[in-house]
């Protein structure tokens, strides 16, 4: 190499060193439920991002007595106070764990996720953890087990620095609402079709969403079907990405 162009290398070398905007290639992990030969088990884990609950899910739940790790942000928790309740009303059926503090996606590097703001450093990540399972702390629930970061979306990095404190990272095998975005229709659809070692992913907090009402149209359809529900913390589950090993 001509001593130019070794120049040249070491200057593009160390710009991809320090380059602070360098956007990370993320993964979005999975999570299933150890399969047992004759049972026909799956689990059902809602988001509770911000906003409000959607009392027609959580209705249907305490109805229908179907068990559900709900995972609930710093925020959530601060303006729904009702729902916390009943849910704390029903300890055997509802699990709470860690959505983070304030909804921002654990990545490290700063980077867009679905037009969401990433954490952006170590420190923010650590943050967004940790004030997660505070906030759940004060409304006096266990500890959290399980964290599920803001798109369920992650730097491998963050993934390594989350398990370090100790939390299994939550995926999941099932879409089930696309983010709250689909149809009733659609909704109802995927969640139905679930098998025994799904983890199912919708969310409780857009009572105003289509969505929702997919939600339980699904979740009754598999409890017809004759399948039983687990939380997380009961079942054997095994992700991908070192999420949970
Ligand atoms: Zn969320």
């Amino acid at each position: 190499m001509r001593p130019y162009q070794k120049y040249f290398c070491a200057i593009a070398i160390s710009l991809l060193a320090v380059s602070p905007s360098k956007a990370q290639l993320l993964v979005a992990p999975k999570l299933h439920i150890k399969a047992e030969v004759g049972s026909g088990r799956v689990a059902l884990t809602l988001d509770a991002c911000g906003g409000r609950t959607d009392t027609r899910i959580l209705s249907a739940l305490v109805e229908n007595k179907i068990p559900a790790t709900i995972f609930v942000t710093g925020i959530w928790l601060k303006h729904n106070a009702a729902a916390v309740e009943i849910m704390r009303a029903h300890p055997e059926l509802f699990e709470l764990e860690n959505h983070g503090g304030r909804h921002v996606p654990a990545v490290d590097t700063p980077q867009k996720i679905y037009g969401i703001r990433s954490a952006g450093s170590p420190e923010a990540v650590l943050a967004e953890v940790e004030s997660g399972a505070a906030a759940l702390a004060v409304t006096g629930e266990p500890a959290p087990k399980w964290f599920r970061g803001a798109t369920a979306e992650y730097s491998p990095s963050a993934i390594a620095m989350i398990r370090k404190l100790g939390f299994k990272i939550a995926g999941f095998s099932i879409n089930g609402d696309g983010g709250s975005l689909l149809g009733a229709k659609e909704t109802a659809r995927r969640i139905a079709a679930a098998k025994d070692g799904d983890v199912i992913i919708a969310h409780i907090n857009q009572p105003t969403h289509a969505a929702g009402e997919g939600v339980v149209q699904g979740l009754l359809a598999l409890k017809a079907k004759g399948l039983t529900f687990v939380r997380l913390d009961d079942a054997d589950c095994v992700g991908n990405q070192g999420t949970t090993d």
